[in-house]
């Protein structure tokens, strides 16, 4: 049966456009394989193009006052929940993520513009003593230019809000690249930008692939940063894009984050506080736990209990059969991905304990069942690899050093997690743990305040918060001296 498609535009310089070349690419809803859109195949002069306007149009931006560029913020995030019920379901048709959550981020990308424009009267420079008389040496934060935004399909929403809110509330245009995996409920967007009245230019948004659109993001000599959220190989491809220019990268990538259980712990909680956050979006999230070190005093009972939990998730098409826990993972290559690192994780000696095969009952869609393996080892693949995935396995450990020492052993370093009620071991696992974040006896799960920035190859940079604003600012120093002739006395 054919089904009726949706065509979306480019949304460039404050008007929707096809791409030059008048190219486009399919998106399909993983829940049912069915295509839903056609969006923009764009070129890179098309991005070329994009960009040289967001040049021409940040001049007259960063002029403005940071309140009024504030004001622009709270009016998108006014559209966005004004039309959020329908931006939650083009988010669940194209992504997957079951419904709630859906509108969960529609929901925290509202918040996240409003929260980024509380800044508005909050980003200062400094006064610096000099060592001269008559001297005020002024440190001045200023926009960057051209923010390039490269943004992945797990969170296409929450994530583009990280990059465009500090951008536009600190002066500078954006040019966002969606994934071409997820762009409509981006491309939707472009309508709420333009009810906002966001100046010509400010914002736009160019869909295409990523060795086209995103590399031109990367090499144009006018964008003065280029933040991606993706993979560690993309990542270093922009990096190596950027260096040409010397081009200022920020760069959120990918993670393994380990979860510590100490003997002690509260195992009811770190069950809960575990499943929680490793079927969030159906596991495809950087920062969830995605490695499980338990004491081996409570191993077998921790993972008795983690196996029950995880074997009630029910899995389903959300927009049809609402309430399910998981939905279909985003794509059939990301089904594959996850069902050959299972299948790798037995043949190295790993035991299944729930789920462990995709989902037959529902072939039209890219299900996959939450998974527990025990009898995991430090070196094996599915420990040492990002799973993005329903699936955790379970490592026991003999104490804490060891725990400690497994956890470090890692390329990533994004977020990390712990459950035990004493401090002591608390503190010890702060101070140790060599990850950007670390959550203790709760669910891994940042919030806007804070600062969500990996270790090793888990990225450069950051974002959120004040720091996740200032990243958006570079600075210049002033030096004024003021009374030169008392200088001479
Ligand atoms: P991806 O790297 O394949 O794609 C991310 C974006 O980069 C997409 O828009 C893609 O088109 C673009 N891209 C691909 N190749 C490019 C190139 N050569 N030059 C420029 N741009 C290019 O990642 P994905 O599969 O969409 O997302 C999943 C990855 O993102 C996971 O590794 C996940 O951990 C990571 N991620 C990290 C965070 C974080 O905050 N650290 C958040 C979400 C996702």
């Amino acid at each position: 049966m054919a089904v009726a498609t949706r065509r979306y535009q480019n949304y460039v310089n404050g008007r929707f456009a096809d791409p030059h070349g008048g190219k486009t690419l399919t998106v399909e809803n993983p829940a049912t394989g069915q295509v839903v859109s056609e969006v923009p195949d764009s070129s890179a002069e098309d991005a070329r193009e994009a960009i040289e306007l967001a040049d021409k149009a940040q001049r007259s931006w960063e002029k403005r006052a940071p309140i009024e560029r504030a004001g622009y913020l709270h009016r998108i995030a006014a559209g966005i929940r004004k039309d959020s019920e329908h931006l939650a379901r083009v988010l669940s048709e194209e992504q997957g993520k079951p419904l709630d959550q859906a509108r969960g981020e529609v929901n925290g990308t509202a918040d996240y513009f409003d929260y980024t424009a509380e800044w508005a009267r909050r980003v200062e420079g400094e006064v610096i003593p000099s060592d001269r008389p008559n001297e005020m040496e002024l440190l001045l934060r200023q926009p960057i230019g051209v923010i390039g935004g490269i943004v992945p399909w797990n969170f296409p929403l929450y994530v583009l809000a990280r990059k465009v809110a500090p951008a536009l509330l600190t002066g500078n245009a954006i040019v966002v690249k969606p994934s071409e995996i997820t762009p409509n409920s981006t491309l939707e967007l472009g309508r709420i930008f333009d009810e906002a009245e966001v100046p010509a230019g400010v914002v736009n948004l160019v869909c295409g692939y990523g060795p086209v659109v995103g590399e031109e993001l990367a090499s144009n000599s006018l964008i003065g940063m280029v933040s991606v959220t993706g993979s560690i190989r993309t990542g270093s491809r922009v990096m190596e894009l950027a260096a040409q220019n010397i081009t200022k990268v920020s760069l959120e990538l990918g993670g393994s984050a380990p979860v510590i259980i100490m003997p002690d712990a509260d195992l009811d909680l770190a069950v809960r506080s575990i499943k929680a956050c490793r079927l969030l979006n159906t596991g495809q999230v950087c920062g969830a736990a995605d490695r499980t070190y338990v004491d081996r005093h409570v191993a077998a009972e921790f993972t008795d209990k983690l196996a029950i939990a995880m074997g009630e998730a029910t899995y389903g098409n959300s927009l049809v059969d609402e309430g399910r826990d998981l939905g279909p993972l985003v794509s059939a290559r990301q089904l594959e991905a996850v069902s050959g690192r299972v299948e790798r994780a037995v043949a190295d000696g790993g035991q299944i304990v729930v789920g462990g095969k995709r989902a037959t009952d529902r072939p039209e869609g890219n299900f996959y069942p939450a998974t527990v393996i025990a009898n995991c080892r430090q070196d094996m693949a599915i420990v040492r690899e990002e799973i993005f995935g329903p699936v955790m396995p379970v490592v026991s450990f003999h104490d804490l050093d060891e725990a400690i020492a497994w956890a470090n052993d890692s390329i990533y370093g994004l977020a990390s997690s712990i459950f035990t009620k004493d401090v002591n071991v608390v503190m010890r696992a702060c101070n140790e743990l060599r990850f950007g974040e670390t959550y203790v006896n709760r669910e891994n799960m940042e919030n806007m305040q804070g600062f969500h920035a990996g270790w090793r190859k888990s990225g450069i940079g950051g974002a959120d918060g004040k720091h996740g604003v200032l990243e958006y600012t570079r600075t210049h120093v002033v030096y004024l001296q003021y009374d030169m002739t008392a200088g001479r006395q």
